[in-house]
C-alpha cells in the first residue's frame, strides 16, 4: 500500500528549485500541514498520559507508517515515501512541536537504525531489513552509546568475536531508544581490539533473538514517553552476514550516520521550541496583570521578540543542513551547527516560554512544563553541545572550511 508521504513524493522532486528558496514549495507545505494534522488530532489529546505513564506509544506505529512518516527519506522501491530532508526536517518539527517523545523517536528510526543501513549495508540486507523498516513494520534502534564510551565513542568495548557461521558479540549499550521495544537495532562492537577506532564494526541485530535483551529502562526528566534502555549482549550469536560493510568500518559509518541525525535532532528542538513559543504567545495575550494582557508589558514582548527570533535563525541553520544533504553536499559542520544552535534556542525558549506562564508555567496544567523538562534532551542527545563546538570547530580548522 503507498504512504500518503509517497504520493506527494514525485511531485516534490519535480518542484524542487535548483538554488534555495526561502519559501517552502507547495507540496512541502501540505506534507507539513498534513502532518500537523496528524499530531494535533492524534498525539496532542494523549500527550500528558503518556508522559506520565512514561509509556512508548506503540499503537501509533500504524498511522505513522500510513503516512509514511517511518520512511520519510527512503526511495519508494525500499518501501519509503522517497521525500527530502527538507521535508523530513518539517516531518519532525510537526511531531516535536506536540510531542517531542514522538518526535525523537521518529528521528532515531529514520535517521540512525534505517538510515545506517541504507548507507552502508548491502542489496541483500537493505531488501531484508530496510524495507519493512521504511514500511513501519519493524521499529529500529541504534547503539553506539555505551557506559565508557558516550562522547568519547571510540571508547567502545562491546566485543564481536567471528565464531564458525556467527559473530559472538558480548557487553552492553546504554541510552539506547526503544531498546526495550524496538523490533532491529544496529549495533557498533569491536573486531580487532589493535586498530582503535578503524577497530570498531556495525552489525545488524534481531532485538527478539536469543543473546540479547534489555535491561535498565531510564527514568527520565522528560521524553518520557519515549523507551530509553540498555541492552545487554551476552554470547549473542548473530549471522556472519549481518555485518555491515566491512570489518573495521562501524565507526566511520557511525559519524557519517550521526551527520544526517544530527539534522532531525535539531529538527526535534525546533519544533519543542515553536510548541513553547507558540503556547506561551497564546497564553500572553488572555492572561491579565495590572488591567491589561501581559503581552502588552514591554519585558514579555521583548522575551516574544526574542523567541521568534532565535527560532527563525534555528529554522534557516536546519534547512541549510537539509538542503546540502538533498543536494549531496557533506554537512558535518553545518549538521552541528543547527543541532547546537537549535538545541541552546530550545532550552532558552522554553525557559522563558515558563517565565511567561508565570507560576502557572510551573504546574502540568499547561504545556510549558512539559517543554521546560523535555528540551534539555536537545543539548545533550547525539552528541552534546561541548561536542558539537568541537566537530564544528575541527571542521574549520582542518579544513580551512570558514
Ligand atoms: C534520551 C536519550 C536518548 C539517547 N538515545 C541514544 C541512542 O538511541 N543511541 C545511542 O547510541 N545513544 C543514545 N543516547 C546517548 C547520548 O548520545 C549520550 O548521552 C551523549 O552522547 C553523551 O554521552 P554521555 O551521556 O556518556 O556523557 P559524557 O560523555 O560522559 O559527557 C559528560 C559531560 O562531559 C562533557 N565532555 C565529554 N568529553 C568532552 C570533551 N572532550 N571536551 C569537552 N567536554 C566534554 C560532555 O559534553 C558532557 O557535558 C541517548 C541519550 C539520551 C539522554
Amino acid at each position: 500500500m503507498s504512504s500518503v508521504l509517497e504520493s506527494q513524493s514525485t511531485q516534490v522532486a519535480a518542484a524542487a528549485p535548483a538554488g534555495f528558496s526561502f519559501q517552502l514549495t507547495e507540496e512541502q507545505r501540505a506534507v507539513k500541514k498534513m502532518v500537523r494534522e496528524f499530531a494535533e488530532s492524534e498525539i496532542a489529546p494523549h500527550v500528558m498520559e503518556w508522559d506520565e505513564a512514561q509509556r512508548y506509544p506503540r499503537e501509533l506505529m500504524g498511522t505513522l507508517a500510513e503516512l509514511g512518516l517511518l520512511g520519510v527519506l527512503f526511495p519508494e522501491e525500499y518501501g519509503g515515501a522517497g521525500l527530502t530532508y527538507i521535508d523530513y526536517v518539517n516531518v519532525i518539527e510537526e511531531l516535536s512541536r506536540v510531542d517531542g517523545s514522538v518526535g525523537i523517536s521518529v528521528a532515531a528510526h529514520n535517521s540512525l537504525c534505517t538510515n545506517h543501513l541504507f548507507l552502508f549495508a548491502s542489496e541483500e540486507q537493505k531488501r531484508k531489513w530496510v524495507t519493512p523498516l521504511a514500511q513501519g513494520k519493524l521499529l529500529g534502534a541504534w547503539g553506539l552509546t555505551e557506559a565508557e564510551a558516550g562522547s568519547d565513542s571510540g571508547g567502545t568495548k562491546t566485543t564481536a568475536v567471528l565464531d564458525g557461521d556467527a559473530w559472538v558479540l558480548n557487553g552492553s549499550k546504554n541510552f539506547i531508544t526503544h531498546g526495550s521495544v524496538g523490533d532491529v537495532a544496529v549495533l557498533m562492537a569491536v573486531t580487532d581490539k589493535t586498530a582503535g577506532k578503524r577497530g570498531i564494526s556495525a552489525f545488524v541485530i534481531d532485538l527478539h533473538q536469543k543473546g540479547i535483551h534489555a535491561g535498565k529502562k531510564e527514568n527520565k526528566l522528560g521524553l518520557r514517553a519515549s523507551d530509553t534502555a540498555t541492552l545487554v549482549m551476552e554470547d549473542c550469536r548473530v549471522p556472519k552476514e549481518n555485518l555491515i560493510g566491512a570489518p573495521g568500518e562501524g565507526f566511520i559509518q557511525s559519524m557519517k550516520v550521526l551527520d544526517g541525525g544530527r539534522i532531525s535532532i535539531a529538527a526535534l528542538a525546533l519544533g519543542m521550541a515553536q510548541g513553547a513559543f507558540d503556547c506561551a504567545f497564546e497564553y500572553s495575550k488572555q492572561r491579565k496583570q495590572f488591567g491589561k494582557p501581559i503581552s502588552e508589558f514591554q519585558s514579555i514582548q521583548n522575551y516574544l521578540a526574542d523567541m521568534a527570533t532565535e527560532i527563525d535563525a534555528a529554522r534557516l541553520l536546519t534547512y541549510r543542513a537539509g538542503w546540502m544533504k538533498d543536494n549531496g553536499m557533506s554537512s558535518t559542520k553545518e549538521s552541528s551547527m543547527a543541532k547546537l544552535y537549535a538545541g541552546e534556542v530550545s532550552v532558552r525558549v522554553a525557559n522563558l516560554a515558563v517565565q511567561i506562564h508565570g507560576g502557572y508555567g510551573f504546574t502540568k496544567d499547561f504545556k510549558a512544563e512539559k517543554f521546560y523538562r523535555d528540551v534539555k534532551l536537545c543539548t545533550i542527545g547525539e552528541g552534546t553541545s561541548e561536542i558539537q563546538r568541537m566537530v564544528i570547530a575541527r571542521q574549520l580548522l582542518r579544513a580551512g572550511d570558514r
